[in-house]
C-alpha cells in the first residue's frame, strides 16, 4: 500500500461538519486536493493550533492504536476550548514506523469517534515514515474578538476549575496494570480504570469553553498542571494568585487510589480541564444560567504578583520551583 492508498483507505472520511450551519458552509474543500479551502462568514475569527505527541515522550511506545487517535485530537480541541472557539476543521501530520493495518484501522477509528462528537472534520494532512509521531493542526472559529485569553485576570475574580484535577497523571502510575489487570471488579480496580480512562479520554471542554465567553476574564486549558497553567495566567495579566489546597476538585477515583493526592492535583498534567478567572458578580450570572455547569471555586486572584497556597491548617505556603511538565529541563 502506498501513501495514497493509505489515505484513501483511512483518512477521507473522518470526523464531522460543524453543528452551525454557517461555519459547516464555511469548509469549501477538503482532503485530495493541493491544499484545503475554508472561507469564515465575515463575523468570525478564525483561531488555529497544533500539538504533536511523540511516542516515548507523551505516550507510551506500545499504547492502544483508538485511544492515541482519540487523544491526539481532543489534546488539540482543549485549546480550542480554552479560547472558547467552536471547532471547524483540522489537518493531521502522521508519521509512522511502518504500514499496519490493523493500527491504523484503530487509530482512525479513536480519531474519528473525537471529530464526530465534537463536530470538527480532517480536511488534509501529510503522511511520512519513520518514528511514530502525530501533529493535529486544528482550526476553530470565535465571533469576531470575543476570545479568551489570557491576560484578562484581575484582582478580586474567583479562580476557578472545570471537573477534577490530578486523575491523568495519576493514571501514569496504574498503566503498567497492576491493579487494571485483574479479573475480578473492587473498588480499587474502578476507581484505576477510571483514571486510566480520564488519561487516554480526556473531555475536552469545548461547550464550557463557549459558554465561558461571556463570562470569564482569562482562560487556560490544564495540560501541563495546575500551578504552571494558572502561573500562565497570572504572568499575562500580571497578577497574583491565592489558592486553597481543600477547595482543590479531586475525584472519588484518585482518593481511592492514592493516600496524598494533592500534589498530583497541583502539578499533574494532561487533565485538560479548563481553569478560568470570572468576577464574582458574573460567576453568581454564570451559576444561574447554566446550573448544570459544575465548576469549583479553588482561590482568588489578587494585586501582588506570585502565588500563594492556604493549606487544611489554614498556613501560607509561597509558591515556588518546579511547577509543571517542561520539555527542555
Ligand atoms: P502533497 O504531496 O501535495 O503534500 P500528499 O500526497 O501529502 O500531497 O497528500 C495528498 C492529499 O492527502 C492532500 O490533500 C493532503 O492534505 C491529504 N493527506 C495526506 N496525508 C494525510 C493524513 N495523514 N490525513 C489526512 N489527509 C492527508
Ligand atoms: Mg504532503
Amino acid at each position: 500500500m502506498d501513501e495514497f492508498e493509505l489515505i484513501q483507505g483511512y483518512f477521507t472520511d473522518i470526523g464531522a461538519l460543524p453543528l452551525c450551519p454557517d461555519l459547516a458552509r464555511s469548509l469549501r474543500l477538503g482532503i485530495g486536493d493541493d491544499c484545503a479551502v475554508l472561507r469564515l462568514p465575515p463575523s468570525y475569527d478564525l483561531c488555529f493550533s497544533m500539538d504533536t505527541l511523540v511516542a516515548g515522550v507523551h505516550f507510551p511506545q506500545d499504547a492502544p492504536a483508538q485511544r492515541l487517535g482519540y487523544r491526539a485530537l481532543a489534546v488539540n480541541l482543549s485549546d480550542l476550548a480554552a479560547m472558547g472557539a467552536m471547532p471547524l476543521c483540522f489537518t493531521l501530520a502522521l508519521t509512522l514506523p511502518a504500514f499496519d493495518a490493523h493500527w491504523l484501522a484503530s487509530f482512525a477509528a479513536g480519531l474519528d469517534g473525537c471529530a464526530r462528537r465534537f463536530g470538527i472534520k480532517l480536511v488534509g494532512g501529510d503522511t511520512t515514515r519513520g518514528p511514530l509521531s502525530i501533529t493535529i493542526e486544528v482550526k476553530g472559529a470565535i465571533p469576531e474578538g470575543r476570545g479568551l485569553r489570557r491576560t484578562g485576570a484581575q484582582p478580586g475574580d474567583k479562580i476557578c476549575v472545570t471537573g477534577t484535577l490530578g486523575d491523568a497523571h495519576a493514571a501514569l502510575k496504574w498503566l503498567d496494570g497492576s491493579i487494571a489487570g485483574t479479573q475480578e471488579a473492587n473498588p480499587q480496580k474502578m476507581a484505576c480504570d477510571h483514571l486510566i480512562e480520564r488519561y487516554y479520554e480526556p473531555v475536552p471542554r469545548v461547550r464550557e469553553g463557549q459558554l465561558l465567553r461571556e463570562y470569564a476574564s482569562a482562560c487556560i486549558d490544564v495540560s501541563d498542571g495546575l500551578l504552571a497553567d494558572l502561573g500562565h495566567i497570572l504572568k499575562a495579566s500580571g497578577v497574583g494568585a491565592i489558592i486553597r489546597d481543600e477547595s482543590i476538585p479531586l475525584s472519588d477515583a484518585i482518593r481511592c487510589l492514592e493516600s496524598d493526592p494533592l500534589p498530583l492535583a497541583l502539578t499533574g498534567g494532561d487533565d485538560y480541564e479548563l481553569c478560568f478567572t470570572i468576577t464574582p458578580s458574573k460567576l453568581d450570572m454564570l451559576r444561574q444560567a447554566v446550573p448544570e455547569l459544575g465548576v469549583a471555586v479553588i482561590g482568588t486572584i489578587i494585586r501582588e504578583q506570585g502565588m500563594v497556597r492556604v493549606d487544611a491548617q489554614g498556613n501560607h505556603h509561597r509558591v515556588t520551583g518546579r511547577l509543571g511538565y517542561k520539555h527542555f529541563e
